[in-house]
């Protein structure tokens, strides 16, 4: 059962694309400073949201690009065919996650970040915030 009350929304540029979920269904946010992370977003970092599949619902097509990410597992990054906005991303090796890009939120205003990753391939002109724990590379499983 979906309280509207704590439906999130968000989408991209155009308005092509975009998804709801329920805040509450949240579990954590996090800074990503991995070099395919600033690549994707041509900045220092990307910040996302980890919400369970289940909880997501999307509307519209998202165009995807996977790569092979450091420790072989294969991350596949969504973004909106026309006007390129990225927006949600997922693991193959952890199916019962996805990742919400939260910039692309209406209103993200809430979001509390848990954690930073990639803190050795972090920018000095997008440094790491040392207000929360950081990892250097990617968390221990
Ligand atoms: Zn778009
Ligand atoms: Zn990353």
């Amino acid at each position: 059962m979906t309280d509207e009350s704590t439906l999130e929304r968000g989408g991209c540029l155009c308005g092509e694309v975009h998804y709801t979920f329920p805040r509450t269904d949240v579990l954590s946010a996090h800074h990503c400073h991995c070099k395919d992370c600033q690549k994707s977003t041509g900045s220092g970092k990307a910040t996302i949201l980890f919400i369970p599949v289940e909880s997501l619902n999307l509307i519209g097509e998202l165009k995807t690009f996977t790569v092979v990410g450091s420790e072989g597992s294969h991350v596949t990054r969504g973004f909106c065919g026309n006007c390129g906005s990225p927006l949600i991303s997922y693991v193959a090796e952890m199916p019962a996650i996805k990742f919400i890009k939260v910039g692309s939120l209406d209103d993200s205003s809430w979001v509390e970040i848990t954690s930073s990753y990639w803190q050795k391939t972090a920018m000095g002109w997008s440094p790491v915030d040392d207000t929360h724990p950081a990892f250097a590379g990617n968390p221990e499983a």
